[in-house]
C-alpha cells in the first residue's frame, strides 16, 4: 500500500521549500485534491512525483509545480469565472475549485471526448461537477456563450500568439495563463488587457502538448 497522503504533503512541503507554492490558498489546494485519483493505476505509484505523465492519446497531466505555480499566478479566490482550455484529466480544475473554496465556476474544455469522459469520471467521484463544468470541442476558441471569463487558464501550448477568440473572452480586469510556442521553446505568460490589448508577461520556459485546432 502506499502512504498517498504522506507522500503528498512532502510534495506540497518541497513545493513550498523551492519557492513554487507562494499562498496558503494554494497550499491548501495542493493539499487537498488526490492526485492519484486522476491517474490510471498503473500510474499511481507516481502521482507525487513531481512530472508531467502520459496518460490517454498522447496527452499529459501537468506535473504537480506546473499546476501550483499557474494557480498562483492566476490569482483564484471563490467566486470566480473560470475558463480552462485542456481538461486532460480534470485534475487542475480540481486543484483550482479547491484553490476557490469550491464557490464560482470553473468551465473547462477539452479536445478528445474520451479524455472529457474520463475527466468526467474522475471529477464526479471527488464531488467536484457542480463546480466543474466539462464541455467537449476546441478550446482555442473559448465558449462565447459563457463568456466574459475572469480567469482563462490555457493547458496547451498555442502557436506565436494568444488565440483571438480567447482574448475576447477574457473581461477587461481578467487575467490569462497560457503557454505560448515560440521558435525553439514554450514560454508561459500572464496576459491582462490593457485599454482592451494584451499585455503580455513572460514568467518561464515551459513544455506543454500542442494546443490542437479544428477546422474553422
Ligand atoms: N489540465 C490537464 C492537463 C492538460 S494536457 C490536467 O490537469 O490533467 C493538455 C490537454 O489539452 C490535453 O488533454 C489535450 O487533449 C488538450 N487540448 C489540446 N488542444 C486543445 C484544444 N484546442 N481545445 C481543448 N483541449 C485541447
Amino acid at each position: 500500500m502506499i502512504d498517498f497522503e504522506s507522500a503528498r504533503r512532502r510534495l506540497v512541503s518541497m513545493l513550498k521549500d523551492e519557492g513554487i507554492i507562494k499562498s496558503d490558498r494554494v497550499e491548501r489546494a495542493m493539499l487537498s485534491v488526490p492526485r492519484e485519483e486522476f491517474l490510471p493505476n498503473y500510474l499511481r505509484l507516481y502521482a507525487y512525483e513531481d512530472t508531467p505523465l502520459e496518460v490517454m492519446y498522447g496527452q499529459t497531466i501537468s506535473a504537480p509545480h506546473m499546476v501550483a505555480m499557474m494557480c498562483e499566478l492566476l490569482d483564484l479566490k471563490p467566486g470566480l469565472k473560470v475558463l480552462e482550455v485542456g481538461t486532460g484529466t480534470g485534475y487542475h480544475a480540481a486543484v483550482c475549485a479547491e484553490a476557490m473554496e469550491r464557490r464560482g465556476t470553473i468551465y473547462t474544455i477539452e479536445y478528445y471526448p474520451g479524455l472529457a469522459l474520463y475527466a468526467t469520471q474522475n471529477l464526479a467521484r471527488l464531488g467536484y461537477l457542480g463546480i466543474v463544468h466539462v464541455f467537449i470541442g476546441d478550446g482555442s476558441k473559448g465558449l462565447p456563450k459563457y463568456a466574459p471569463f475572469d480567469r482563462i487558464l490555457v493547458t496547451a501550448a498555442a502557436p506565436p500568439k494568444v488565440p483571438p477568440k480567447l482574448f475576447e473572452q477574457l473581461s477587461s480586469d481578467g487575467i490569462m495563463v497560457i503557454p505560448i510556442e515560440e521558435r525553439f521553446t514554450q514560454v508561459l505568460y500572464v496576459v491582462t488587457k490593457e485599454d482592451g490589448v494584451p499585455h503580455m508577461r513572460p514568467v518561464t520556459y515551459v513544455s506543454f502538448v500542442k494546443m490542437r485546432y479544428s477546422e474553422e
